[in-house]
């Protein structure tokens, strides 16, 4: 009997991260400067292991090679993405990620690097770094090359439930006070823009990296907005965010007893809010915020019940 992947995050120490991942989320975090939370990650920076049944212990990227099966057979060698929880304490550098083929050709093979958020939390009047105003690449190197950052970076004021789509080659910078749950292809590959010439603890300031940005930033900026599709679902109600090349990403808010059914898909669930059950068989597991686990392909029918929201993702 197909049983849920229940995994085990990884944390990720950044200069900019907080205390938030253990003040909301009850986690054990190692430090005070706590960033990332790698949930759901088979990324060999940060692989998370397999809590319960009989693959227990194995790391997720391990089980992906050895039970192919319960990902449906899939042809890629690799598992495609990451799903990751992050607490910007302060602002975090503007940044820019390559698509596959730059990845590919210039990385060692990484995949690129779509991602998107959805904003758990924020304080009040937050924003964040969404694309440049410049309108051709000559204006983006004169901009960044005299320094004009105000100028050419663009703000977007955000609030808790907003959801952004960040495709390869989007500048972009989470700010000061903000929770995000991120989905993302399975890459660690960045391009640091600006870094507000801050200072390391060394007294050093960090490496930019903007030949390799400016060669990958889509200019003029492309505006990825698309409106959630909301539907009700018994007395849930599922939010379609998007459905892309790289991953589709939804919201489930779950009232009550909910069915749901999926064979042919393994889905990625995280709990951002409440708690609740997962029923599926004569087997229930507890469901309640901060969990991540992954439905396999050939679950079937499964129940949740409860009072409580899911970030769910598949490729
Ligand atoms: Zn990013």
């Amino acid at each position: 009997m197909l049983q849920p992947l229940f995994l085990k995050p990884v944390f990720k120490e950044r200069i900019w991260g907080g205390t938030a991942l253990q003040e909301e989320f009850g986690y054990n975090i190692p430090k005070e400067n706590t960033g990332e939370c790698w949930a759901i990650s088979a990324h060999p920076h940060g692989p998370s292991v397999i809590e319960n049944g009989p693959y227990e212990g194995m790391t997720l990227d391990e089980l992906w090679r050895k039970h192919p099966e319960l990902f449906g057979n899939p042809s890629g060698e690799v598992f495609p993405l990451l799903t990751k929880i992050l607490d910007a304490n302060m602002d975090l550098s503007v940044q820019v990620h390559p698509d596959d083929l730059y990845a590919k050709v210039n990385e060692n093979g990484e995949f690129g690097k779509t991602e998107c958020w959805y904003i758990i939390d924020c304080k009040e009047d937050a924003d964040m770094i969404f694309g440049h105003n410049a309108h051709s690449r000559e204006e983006l190197v004169e901009h960044m090359n005299e320094g004009k950052w105000n100028e050419l970076l663009r703000r977007v004021k955000i609030k808790p439930g907003d959801f952004f789509y960040v495709p390869s080659g989007t500048i972009h910078a989470l700010c000061e006070g903000t929770i995000v749950l991120e989905t993302q292809q399975s890459s660690d590959t960045t391009y640091r823009v600006y870094d507000y010439d801050r200072l390391d603890v060394e007294g050093n300031l960090r490496d930019l990296h903007l030949e390799r940005a400016i060669e990958v930033t889509t200019v003029p900026h492309l505006d990825a907005v698309s409106l959630p599709v909301v539907q009700e679902h018994g007395k849930s109600r599922i939010t379609t965010f998007v459905e892309s090349d790289f991953f589709s990403v939804y919201k489930w808010e779950v009232r009550g007893k909910s069915v749901f059914a999926y064979n042919d898909q393994y889905l990625l669930l995280s709990v951002i809010k409440g708690e609740g059950t997962l029923f599926h068989a004569s087997e229930q597991y507890e469901m309640k915020k901060g969990i991540h686990l992954i439905i396999p392909v050939g679950f079937g029918t499964f129940e949740v019940d409860g009072d409580c929201e899911l970030i769910v993702s598949h490729t």
